[in-house]
Order: C-alpha cells, then structure tokens, then sequence
C-alpha cells in the first residue's frame, strides 16, 4: 500500500468508536439487556477482520512451519486443571471498597491512580501533552483524583518506579503500596481494603449428577499437552515439532473495563514447540537473526525503568538477553507476523517477564506489547515453559510424555533404582497396592536417592500417598533402593515447551487503532488503512449511476472477482461517488472500482486506492489482475498499476 498521508488528524479514541459501533464491527454482547461486561459480539466486518488475522496466522505459522494443529475442548475437569496449577494460582489480586463495595483488580487500580496523579503533576508544571482527548476529559469529571497538583520530586520517581515494577508485585506489595501512597477508589476516594486473591476461572459441573467438576478453560494449551504422545506419533516421533491451536479460552477478569482488550470470553492462538531441553537451537534462525526488535529487559524494569534496547535477536540471543535461539525465533517470526496483518512496528515492543513475575518453573519469558490509546498492553506471550506442563501431567496419570532418541555412542549412567517386593504388596494394601506402586516408580532420581538413604538410617521409609488416609511404612521385607550403573541406547527425555501464546481479540483491538486516522480537515470522515490482506472487503464496485447499461458490467466484475476469491462489495445506491467512497474507506475497504460511461464505450474501468485516492483507469482484465496481485499482500499498488493509464477524477 501507499501508506496514509503524514497531514491527518489526531487519534481519538472517541472518533474510533463512533465508526466501530455505526459499522458494526463489534459490540457489546447482550446490549438490548443492558450488556454483561467483558462480553462482545462480533459483527459483519469484525468478524471478516478476525478471519482473515486468523487466516494470516494459521498461514503465517502452521503453514510455514508445519505445526500440528488440534482442536480441544473448552470444558475441562477439574483433575486437568489442578495438576497444571490452574486451580490454586491462576488468580489475580483484587481489593473491594469498603462503602460502596466496589471491587478493583488491585494492580490496575495502583496503576490508574498513580498515572492520574503524575498527569496532574504535568498538568501544573504546565507540561501537559498534547490537548486532552475528548474520552480523558469525560473521565475527569467522573475521577475525582484527577487533580492538577504538583507533585514532590522524589514522589515522582517512587510512582515511576512503581509503574515501571507493576507486572511483578506480589498481592502483599499491592496492599503495602496502596497503604503507603494512600490510593482510594478514583470514583469515590473511599478506601479500599487489602487485596485478596481472586481464581479466574469460570467453574461449572459436567454432566447432570453434578459429580464431575469442571471449568471453561482458561487457555487451549492444556488440551495440547494432554495430546502430546499422539502428536509425536503423528510427527513419526521426529523432534524439534510444534502443536497449535486456535479457540476460545474464558477467563472471569475481575473489572473488564478495556474494551476488546480485557474480556471474559476471547479467541486464542497458541503454539506449543517441543524442544529437546539439552538443544534449543532452531534450524531457521539464521533466517530471522538480523531483524532487530525492541526490547525491554528485565533488569531495566527491575531498576525502574523503561529504556528500550534496539537490537537484532541474533544478538539478542548471543548477549543471553534472550535465552535460547528457538525463544528469538518466535519472537521474530512473531513481530513479522504482527506487522504483516498491520501493527505499526513504532508502537511494538517486546518486555521480558521479572524474575518475580515469572512463574517458577520458566526459563525466560517474553510479552509482544503494542501500545494503543490503553497504553503498552500485552498481546502476545511467549514463555519458555520448561518441561513443567508436560511433567506434572506425566506424574499424575502414570502416562509417560517423553521422547525417546537413539544414541549414536551407549552412555553409562548411575540411577537410584526401586525394587518392589509386589507380592507381598496386594495382601499388605489391598485395593490401594497400585498407588502405592505408582507412587514409588515415579519418584524422581533426587527423591529415590533421599528414600535410600532414609532406608539406610532407620531401616524403613514412610511417605504419604495421594489419596490413601494413614501413612504408608514399608521396610527392606518390601522395597530395596539402590544406585546402579546400566548402559543406555537411548536417552529419554521430557521436552521443554516454547509457548507463543496470542489473544486475537487484543491484536485485532490494536491493529483497529494503528489503522485509524481521518483526513486533514475532514475528521467525520474516517478511514481504516487495513492493509489488503486482512480488510474484510477488499474491492467495491461502484456503478456511476443506475443506469442499465452500467448493471450488468457490475455483475460481471463481482462475478469474476467471486471467482478469485476476493470479496467484494457493490455499492449502487443513489450517493455521490465520494459518499459511497467515504462509507467503504470507514471498513477499510482498500479497492474501488468505478464503471462509468467510458466503460460503456471501451470496457474500461478506473481502480481508487483507499489511503491516497489516486486512480488507475483499464480493461476490466487488467484491473482485476491488479487487484487479485494486491489483495494478498504480494504486490505493491506502484507495481502492479504501472502499466496501466493515472486517472484524474474529483471525489465529491
Ligand atoms: P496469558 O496466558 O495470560 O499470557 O495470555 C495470553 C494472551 O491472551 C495474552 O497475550 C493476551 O493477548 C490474551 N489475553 C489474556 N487475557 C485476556 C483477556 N482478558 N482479554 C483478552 N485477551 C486476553
């Protein structure tokens, strides 16, 4: 595409809004109820928008990398999700207000009220931005902690500072912060009690009994972690390999108040790459290394800061900024990804999760933040998972989920090994022998050296097993332990899980902002600079008048452009040109095409690009080739109109 103009009118947000609702791209799910937050319905152009993302991404990483893509169910049992952690820590901090009874999501109440007071502090600096928004200006009337007020020099630091660390707070930080700086309901100024922790998953009951406890799942990678074996099979037990999947996943967010950017109920794009733990190399990475990303390293948040480091991730992963090759491959492939489908790369950045932020058991993890009128939000994740998922799934179902590779060269190695006297195991457990069993082979080396040297001091062990009331005891009469040297053929290993992890909804809520701008001195007329490849139209037809002769060319160009597979529109209501232009250039709608009686005469047709309005005149054949050459992103408007005739026309 040509790009937009530089002369065009500031963003905002309200403009935005008006056209995404007068257009229907989504709205509020529930509306003629009074909606339910955190719940939309996609219309017409939403939902052909959301296709074609999905479609580019299924494109841009199945495809391309020949991923193995899974369809798993949302309803999930309680067992899958309390072995994988869901169920004691996918949680996040709230606090209530004691009067109203009002309830915050403890770090955005932090964040929004020290971003409010910083602005004040510009405010009577007299540094204020640029004029304020006109959404900014409503909600200054409603936030009361809004206030011009200077602020103390080290006052301003320590609210930095603590903008910058916000990810990492644990819930106990959260409720000394808000103590310390004094942070009340925005609304109100009542005080809020300290936050307590709130499980986001919607719980239900599968089946009619009721028995069977269960929950929407919060993520789809569980169901591919669950599918591991069979997808290796799949794969003829080749590594490195990749599953994907793409579903909705629901999360009960304490106050959605974001728009699509935090709801309850959004798709998901999610790869699981296996990798051997010992080589995280990647066989492509020379191909990505010289794109340079920007990135915000854990250390310089850590120190409260927000200072970007430009850098290509070839480097990035020679320095150890990034931890291994296969990490900084999907994280360029994941910012060519998001450019392609029409993020400004200006606004993208890639943060690294805090050590403190970082769940236990990740190596490195990094979050693809585009920045909207939201400010910097995450919109994709992409973690080093480690063998966790995979390991905890394996020791609670007995079901290995390992890979097994010959060795080139037999390796001696030396294990702790368990005998287990099994006859003697049914009479002394009964119907519990198997758990106890289960439970002995699957401890892990570091475990089985401790049970030995247990044995070896007082001549038993005692444990606990999941599931049975009393304490098992068992002496050398039922189990002996002990470090043995055997040679191996094959080593086996439980691969280590590469997670780029995509909320659809958030990116297509960022790419809607990057892509939104009006023309110089017509801010009611908005345009959405999709580029082609995801604009939920790409042509419109425009017959100049309704005359007879006109219609049938329109049919014949729908008609072939049906056959390309490109969709398009005919626009033959009674406007003016430039109105029905100005209707197709607020969906993005990049091509027109206008008969008119020249086209009577020659069979010719112009060609109108969306961003600059420049037009092309030819044979209808020419015209659509330039088009079908456009409209999957392959040729640029310069090239694939060279050949053909610049067409002045007025656009009124
Ligand atoms: P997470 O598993 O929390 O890292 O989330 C993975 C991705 O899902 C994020 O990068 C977001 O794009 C998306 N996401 C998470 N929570 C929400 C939400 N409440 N609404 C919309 N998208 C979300």
């Amino acid at each position: 595409m040509s790009g937009r103009p530089a002369q065009q009118q500031e963003f905002t947000r309200d403009n935005l809004e008006a056209v995404l609702k007068r257009r229907f791209f989504y709205a509020p799910a529930f509306d003629i109820y009074g909606g339910v937050s955190g719940l939309y319905d996609y219309g017409p152009p939403g939902c052909s928008l959301q296709a074609n993302i999905v479609d580019a991404w299924r494109k841009h990483f199945v495809l391309e990398e020949d991923m193995l893509e899974v369809d798993t169910t949302m309803l999930t049992p309680h067992e899958v999700l309390k072995t994988s952690g869901h169920v004691d820590k996918f949680a996040d901090w709230m606090c209530k207000d004691r009067v109203t009874g009002e309830i915050f999501r403890a770090d955005h109440l932090v964040e929004e009220v020290i971003e409010s007071r910083l602005k004040g502090d510009k405010e009577a600096r007299g540094e204020a931005a640029a004029p304020e928004k006109v959404d900014d200006k409503k909600r200054k009337k409603k936030v009361k902690e809004i206030k011009s007020i200077k602020l103390e020099d080290s006052v301003k630091e320590e609210y930095e500072t603590i903008l910058a660390k916000i990810d990492g707070y644990s819930g106990l930080e959260l409720g000394e912060i808000i103590k310390q700086y004094n942070i009340v309901n925005p609304t109100t100024g009542g005080v809020v009690e300290p936050p307590i922790e709130f499980n986001l998953m919607f719980e239900t009951a599968i089946g009619p009994s009721g028995q069977l406890k269960g929950y929407l799942r919060p993520e789809t990678a569980q169901g591919q972690f669950l599918n591991f074996n069979k997808l290796l099979e799949s794969n003829n037990a080749k590594m490195p390999f990749a599953s994907a999947s793409i579903g909705k996943s629901f999360r009960n967010e304490i106050s959605p108040r974001a728009g699509l950017l935090r709801v309850r109920e959004f798709l998901m794009a999610e790869i699981e790459h296996y990798v051997d733990p010992e080589d995280k190399s990647h066989p492509r990475f020379d191909e990505i290394k010289d794109i340079k990303l920007r990135f915000l390293a854990k250390d310089v948040q850590s120190a409260g800061k927000t200072d970007i480091t430009e850098v290509t991730i070839g480097e990035a992963v020679k320095t150890g900024m990034v931890d291994n090759q296969t990490l900084g491959y999907f994280l360029a492939r994941i910012y060519l990804f998001l450019i392609k489908i029409g993020v400004n790369p200006e606004f993208l950045r890639f943060r690294q999760h805090m050590s403190n932020e970082m769940a236990h058991y990740a190596a490195d993890c990094w979050d693809a933040e585009i920045k909207s009128s939201y400010g910097w939000i995450e919109c994709v994740g992409c973690a080093d998972r480690s063998a966790y998922d995979l390991s905890v799934h394996a020791a609670r179902t007995n079901e290995k989920l390992v890979v097994r590779k010959s060795l080139d060269e037999p390796l001696v190695v030396e294990a702790f090994e368990i005998d287990i006297e099994k006859k003697k195991f049914g009479p002394k457990f009964r119907k519990d022998a198997s758990k106890v069993e289960n439970y002995l082979t699957s401890r892990t080396d570091c475990e089985k050296e401790t049970m030995a040297a247990e044995l070896e001091k007082n001549g038993k062990v005692v444990f606990k097993v999941e599931g049975m009331a009393d304490e098992v005891e068992l002496d050398r009469n039922f189990i002996n332990i002990e470090k043995r040297t055997r040679t191996e053929h094959v080593r086996e290993y439980v691969p280590n899980v590469i997670e780029p992890s995509f909320g659809i909804g958030r990116i297509l809520y960022s790419v809607l902002e990057h892509a939104y701008w009006s023309r110089a001195g017509d801010e009611a007329r908005g345009v959405l600079s999709f580029p082609p490849l995801v604009a939920p139209t790409k042509v419109l037809v425009v017959p100049l008048s309704n005359n007879e002769e006109l219609n049938p060319i329109s049919r014949g160009l729908i008609s072939q452009l049906r056959k390309f597979g490109i969709p398009s529109k005919v626009d033959d209501s009674s406007a003016s040109i430039g109105k029905r232009y100005a209707r197709n250039d607020e969906l993005g709608t990049p091509f027109g095409i206008t008969i008119d009686f020249q086209t009577i005469k020659d069979q010719t047709v112009t060609l109108r690009e969306r961003d600059t309005t420049k037009q092309v005149r030819g044979s209808q054949d020419a015209i659509l080739e330039a088009v079908r050459a456009m409209s999957f992103g392959t040729a640029s408007w310069d090239d694939a109109t060279k050949d053909l005739a610049v067409f002045e026309a007025q656009e009124e």
